[in-house]
């Protein structure tokens, strides 16, 4: 393999002409790699020696294109709290092009914050350091949590000065790698259009590259519906089990291959409590943790609605109540998924009627105890190996916890696979280290000034939740009192 070289087979630019703008990065006055990501660049069949270099930096940054690369800014369009905007589109971002990896899988490899394009409305097209690297820690965190997400492939800095709402910051280029940068939103740019042809094309590719086992049926555009709704509930799933608030559920923001995208005000919950909102910006609480699922349903409807004349082009009403009947599926969907999510954390394998009443019991104590909610879960394995003085100490008043207590202990032997086995079972999905805010704040912190050192940390912590380490004792736990109320930022 020659330098810094990449087997780019770019089938969006190829196929998909009229659906984006062909453009290049920016120039940038000092492109510097800050974390390269060496494992990702081998799965890819990237050369990490190569790429992990000045050459790597000027590539990342958008600076340089290497080889092969047909880089092009996606459009689409997107409700944003709400509202319909017709055309937002890849403002500054790039689709660098596209790899398959080692597991045969096409790979997105994408540049954000790589300069203004023409879909940049008012925006500089840049990014900067503290939300590129938080994008960088959290979306690594949420790959080594086991939920389907983009990845972060390097984070470079580009040697300018950026100005945003407190003043000049550190510009810098995220390159990341996704299933597909398709979205809700990009169905939404051309349904908006009435472009019906590019509507059939474009969902014609998403079935091709994501839900190839629905490709030749007659009903498939329905189908992906279906199969949108399935992963998307999966993963919502995922985020309410373990704790993560996206922030900003906008149709632009939620993938057709049902991976976790654009981390921007993201935050994990410490105490639980449905109504969390972390977002400045989402003052009605619209994308509150609680109200995920009912949001991604929500976006479903949404992307439902731009396929209904490929789902009956001779009669509205029937693509309508066809399209509503698989929508109207979500919450069963979710609600087993969930379920199952949760008997895992709490150590049981069989299913019972009472399992849901035994699940949100513990999180109606949670809730008005507000006791932390992954440290309680990563407890209960103690708990139920018969030590219960961990778990209790984690609630102000164990009062609720002790009624709740043992139901699960009689639920807990009603089970054929051995206690030991799903004691150990529970560690692997309840994780003790967590991004959590105060952490992440004072890494990004460090990092604006210069010394990168608590970032890495934190993310090599992270990419291992679920062992505990000696030494690691401050990331398990929780903000400490005088941290506040925890406030996170677009950063845009
Ligand atoms: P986001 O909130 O990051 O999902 O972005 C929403 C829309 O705003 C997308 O179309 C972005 O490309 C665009 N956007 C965000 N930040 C900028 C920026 N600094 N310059 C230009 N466009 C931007
Ligand atoms: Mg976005």
């Amino acid at each position: 393999m020659s330098i810094a070289s990449f087997q780019f087979d770019n089938s969006y630019a190829r196929d998909l002409e009229g659906f984006y703008v062909p453009w290049k990065g920016a120039e940038v006055p000092a492109p510097r790699m800050i974390r390269f990501n060496r494992e990702l660049a081998s799965e890819l069949g990237l050369d990490p020696d190569a790429l992990d270099s000045e050459a790597g930096a000027a590539i990342f940054a958008g600076h340089v294109a290497p080889e092969g690369a047909t880089p092009l800014a996606m459009a689409y369009a997107g409700h944003q709290f709400g509202g319909f905007s017709p055309q937002l589109g890849d403002g500054r971002a790039l689709l660098l092009g596209e790899v398959i990896d080692s597991h045969g899988r096409r790979r997105d490899i994408h540049l954000k914050g790589s300069g203004r394009t023409p879909f940049s409305r008012g925006g500089d097209g840049k990014a900067v350091l503290g939300p590129v690297l938080r994008e960088y820690i959290i979306g690594e965190a949420m790959h080594a949590l086991g939920v389907p997400t983009t990845r972060a492939l390097a984070a470079v800095a580009t040697g300018e000065m950026v100005m945003r709402q407190d003043g000049p910051e550190p510009g810098a280029v995220l390159a990341r790698v996704a299933a597909s940068h398709l979205r809700v939103g990009t169905f939404q740019y051309f349904a908006a259009r009435g472009e019906t042809d590019r509507l059939r094309q474009l969902a014609d590719y998403a079935i091709a590259r994501h839900y190839p086992e629905l490709e030749g049926r007659a009903d498939r555009y329905l189908a992906l519906i279906a199969a949108v709704r399935d992963r998307q509930a999966a993963l919502m799933a995922r985020w309410m089990n373990l704790g993560f608030v996206h922030g900003v559920m906008n149709t632009d923001n939620m993938t057709i291959s049902g991976e976790t995208i654009d981390y921007g005000p993201c935050a994990f919950i410490d105490g639980y409590d449905p109504a969390t909102v972390f977002s400045s910006i989402d003052s009605q609480g619209r994308y509150a943790y609680g109200n995920q699922p009912k949001i991604a349903q929500w976006n479903l409807a949404r992307l439902a609605e731009t396929l209904l004349d490929l789902i009956n082009p001779d009669d509205s009403e029937d693509a309508v109540r066809q399209a509503s009947e698989v929508i109207n599926g979500f919450p069963a969907v979710y609600e087993r998924a969930w379920l199952a999510g949760m008997r895992a954390k709490l150590g049981l394998d069989r299913e019972e009627d009472d399992d849901m009443q035994l699940a949100t019991g513990l999180l109606a104590v949670l809730e008005t105890r507000s006791a932390d909610f992954t440290r309680v879960f990563r407890s209960l394995s103690t708990a139920a190996a018969g030590d219960v003085s961990d778990t209790r100490a984690l609630f102000d008043s164990a009062t609720g916890f002790d009624v709740w207590l043992p139901l699960w202990q009689a639920r807990f032997v009603r089970e054929f696979a051995p206690a030991e086995d799903r004691i150990a079972a529970m560690d692997r999905v309840n994780p003790i280290y967590i991004p959590r805010n105060h952490m992440v704040e004072a890494a990004l912190q460090s990092a604006t000034q210069g010394d990168l050192k608590p970032f890495e940390r934190l993310v090599e912590v992270l990419a291992d939740p679920f062992t505990e380490r000696a030494g690691l004792e401050m990331f398990a736990l929780g903000a400490p009192s005088d941290f506040g109320p925890y406030t996170t930022y677009c950063g845009t």
